[in-house]
Order: C-alpha cells, then structure tokens, then sequence
C-alpha cells in the first residue's frame, strides 16, 4: 500500500470553494511577514483518493464491532450505537463552548446530571468532568492531593504505589513532582499489609490504588488499606479505571477512598483505542472539593451556570469543558441501562471472565487461582515445557482472527496473559474463544514450532518492536 504522500500529485485537490464574495485580504495585512509560512509538506489527492485511502487504512484495522477484542485492563467492550447517534445530535455537536449559559441549558443539564450520576455510582461528594483521558484524571487527582496539603502547609513528597498498580499511576505522580515508593504484593497478589504500614508515613501524600487491581482481583483489606495510610494523615486515591466490575456492587466512597478517577470511554462505553478522545472524570469526597477544575456546573433554580468562583481551585486542565462527545455517550449509556442494568453490567462482567477463567484453567497455568472480578491472568509456564511463550500464543491468536490480550503486563506475573472478556460477550463467543485457546494449548505440545512462528495468515508477521517504534518505516512491501 502506498503512502497518502506517494499518492500525491501537485495541483489535485479534494476541496473546490466557490470564489469569496466578501473580497480578498492578503494574508500579510492579518499575520507579521515572519509568521508566514513559505511551503508547506501536503499531500495533494483528489477526493476519491483521499477517500479511498482511508478506508483501505480502516480496514486494516481491527476494531470491537469485528471481532472478539479481550485486551485485559482496557475493557474493550461494545459501544451501543444509539449512544453514537445521540452524540451526533446537532443540538449538541453545533454548540460552542464560549456560548453564554442560558443559550446551552440543555448541554450544561447534562453535564449536571452526569455528575450527579457518577457521584451516586461511586460514592463521592463531587465529580468534575474536565479531564480527558484516565492517565489525565489521575494527574489531575494528584493535583488535587497536592493542592490539598499545600494548603494545610504540609509538605509531602512521596507517593505509595503497589506492584500491581496500571503503570500510568507512577507517571502522573511524577509528573506531579513526587517519588514514588513501590508497595509489594502479598501472595495472594493483593497489597502487602506490612509493607504499607512500613513506608506510610507524614511525608507521604498517600496511596493510589487500582481497585480491583490490574491482576483483576479485588483488594479485600481495602478498609484495613485506607484506616493505615489515614492514620498517618494521608490520602488513598482509587484508580477506578475497572469501575465497570463493581457497578452497582459496591461504591469506592464508601470503600474508604478519598477520590477517585473513571474512565467514561472504558467503563460507560465508547470504543477506546486508537487514540479516539475519552474522559477520565474525577471524583472527591468533602475535603477534596474545594480544589476542584473550574468552571463547576451549578444549578440555581431552573437555569444551569458555569461557575468560576472557587478560590482554591487547581485551574483548568482541559480547554472549555472537556470531552463533551463522550460525555454525551456515558450519559445515554446510563440513562438506557439504569440502576439495575448497571449492576447487572457489572454482574455479567464478572461472570465472563470466571466463565474464561474456569474453563481455561485446565490448559493454562492460573496466576492466582482465585475467584476473579473483571479479568483473569494467565502464564506462560504450561507452554514453557514446549518452547513456547506469551508472546507466540498471542501471535498464534491473531491467525484465528481474534485481538490478542494484553501480554506481559502485570509485571509481577512471569509471562503475563491477561484475559478480559467484558460484560457485553455472548456465552457463544466465550465458547468460540475458549475452543481456540484450548487448541493453541494443543499446538504448543504437537506442533510447537507452528506456534512460535505464529502469525501466518498477516500481513504483518513479528517486528523487531524497538526498532518499529523508534524507526518507523510506514510503507508496506506487498
Ligand atoms: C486504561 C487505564 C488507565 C489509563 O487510561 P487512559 O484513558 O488510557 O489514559 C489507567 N488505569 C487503569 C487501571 C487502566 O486500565
């Protein structure tokens, strides 16, 4: 396939604008001389081709509405479609963000009432919708963790981080200006008691803690967790990336935690990946409030307002109100399913991915044999025997036309596979997927070699991935 660049051919264009009847300004009368750029590297393609192009690209994709997608951690679930048609209304995707509060009741009303959705969801007092991302909302939660002790004219340096933790949690406390402080597992792959207790101290902000944790157990001392770092005055934040696991189950707030981020493009659909936008909203409890992103969306009587008026407010972290597009989409999500369809969500999230657990357990070694909530983690160690790794099994998968899971991560498991069904997979397909794990197993024994040479049916076979990533050669040689 070609480069779009290669397609290119001067003087075409995909765009043909009648001339302006409102004259003609130079561009040298509105932008200083050195400002103005004298070339500039585009592509020029007529409109099928520019079209075309595209869709060939998009369809050597693979995307959730194809296939089977059990990306561990990432909750690669399907997206309803009235969700995607309700975002597409004109009367929300033609508003503008600097339109004046009574012009866009309807907007604000919604972001009102999502807020007050996700509090009652997990239990906090607040939530702000700003963030844009799950990495984003847990930066800005630190922020907020920062703030909160600054204020109090405490200084606090370091942050607690368990092994199992997503790795985006040590990065947002750095990027906030913290060491971070790495707590160990216990044998049961949850956070190990001692070693918290050990490293909590006054000058530790506190803990952020994935719940349930990235090897898709839930951490059952969590109250035990939270009483030891606010015993030392600290903070316990949840990364509640895996919300969708405990909805209508059980509420972080009322876990103990103290904020909380969620990721509206995993937990209340919007397909994810590929660097589509998402929204990592966060929620506080009381003494997390005032540090809030402003503007905060107010309700006085009727009308519906942006408030700006808060004093210890970290700022803004996201241009106007963020991510409005999903917002939109969590919001139907909700509203479709409801308490009880949110809870029966959660439910059937677990279920699959026991479902998965139990049945694959026979032929792949189980990290931690333990009733799982959301996702379950492999190892390697079966196939080991053979020659054979994560890595090939993974490979092997693609030839059978299914997304592979997330490999090696955690870290703390030896040759990590890690297995997450979603709530929104048929018995059908778990079966499906189930036959043909359970036949991988069998070519690692008979026919190792197979495996390991794994994938044959693509078009894209192993690449040195280092390479890849720091020399990007995007042309393919059919
Ligand atoms: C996905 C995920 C994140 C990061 O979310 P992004 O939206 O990709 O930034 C953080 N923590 C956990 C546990 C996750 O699964």
């Amino acid at each position: 396939m070609k480069l779009i660049f290669e397609k290119s051919v001067p003087g075409q264009s995909s765009v043909s604008l009648p001339e302006s009847d409102i004259g003609k300004i130079k561009i040298d009368q509105l932008l200083p001389k050195s400002k103005i750029r004298k070339e500039l590297d585009l592509p020029s393609v007529n409109e099928t081709d520019l079209v075309r192009h595209y869709t060939e690209l998009s369809q050597r994709n693979f995307g959730v509405d194809q296939g089977f997608y059990p990306l561990g951690s990432c909750t690669m679930k399907y997206s309803p479609k009235v969700n995607e048609e309700m975002a597409s209304l004109t009367g929300f995707t033609q508003i503008h963000p600097l339109s004046d509060d009574v012009d866009v009741q309807g907007a604000l009303q919604l972001y009102y009432e999502l807020e007050e959705f996700l509090k009652e969801i997990t239990g906090f007092t607040a939530v702000s919708l700003q963030p844009a991302a799950g990495a984003h909302g847990e930066a800005t939660g630190v922020m907020l963790m920062k703030a909160y002790f600054e204020d109090r004219s405490e200084k606090r340096t370091k942050i607690l981080i368990p092994e199992a933790a997503h790795g985006t949690n040590p990065a947002s406390s750095a990027l906030c200006g913290f060491e971070t402080v790495t707590i160990k597992s216990n044998s049961q792959g949850e956070v190990n008691l001692d070693d918290l207790k050990k490293n909590m101290n006054r000058e530790t902000v506190g803990l952020m803690l994935t719940n349930p944790n990235t090897l898709g157990l839930f951490e059952k001392n969590i109250k035990k967790i939270c009483q030891i770092v606010h015993h030392q005055g600290g903070l316990v934040y949840c990364d509640g990336a895996n919300m969708n696991s405990m909805l209508g189950v059980t509420r972080p707030g009322d876990q103990g935690f103290d904020l909380i981020q969620l990721n509206l493009h995993k937990s209340f659909s919007t397909p994810h990946g590929g660097g589509g936008p998402g929204s990592g909203p966060v929620g506080v409890n009381k003494k997390l409030v005032p540090y809030l992103p402003v503007p905060r969306v107010k309700k006085n009587g009727n009308l519906y307002c942006r408030d700006y008026n808060h004093e210890k407010s970290i700022g803004k972290v996201k241009t106007f109100m963020g991510n409005f597009g999903v917002m939109v989409k969590a919001y139907t999500y909700i509203r479709a399913l409801g308490g009880k369809g949110l809870k029966r969500a959660g439910q059937n999230s677990v279920l699959n991915a026991n479902y998965l657990m139990k049945k694959l357990k026979p032929y792949f070694d189980l990290a931690f044999d333990k009733t799982c909530m959301h996702e379950c983690v492999f190892s390697d160690k079966k196939q080991q025997l053979y020659g054979v790794t994560t890595l090939d099994i993974a490979k092997r998968l693609l030839d059978y036309g299914y997304h592979a899971p997330t490999i090696y991560f955690p870290m703390i498991v030896h040759g990590a596979i890690m297995i997450e069904p979603t709530e929104t997979e048929s018995k059908r397909t778990l079966d499906e997927f189930v036959e043909v794990m359970i036949k991988i197993a069998n070519e690692c024994r008979t026919k190792p070699e197979l495996v390991k040479t794994a994938p044959h049916k693509m078009l894209v076979t192993r690449v040195d991935e280092v390479a890849a990533a720091r020399n990007p050669n995007l042309k393919w040689e059919e």
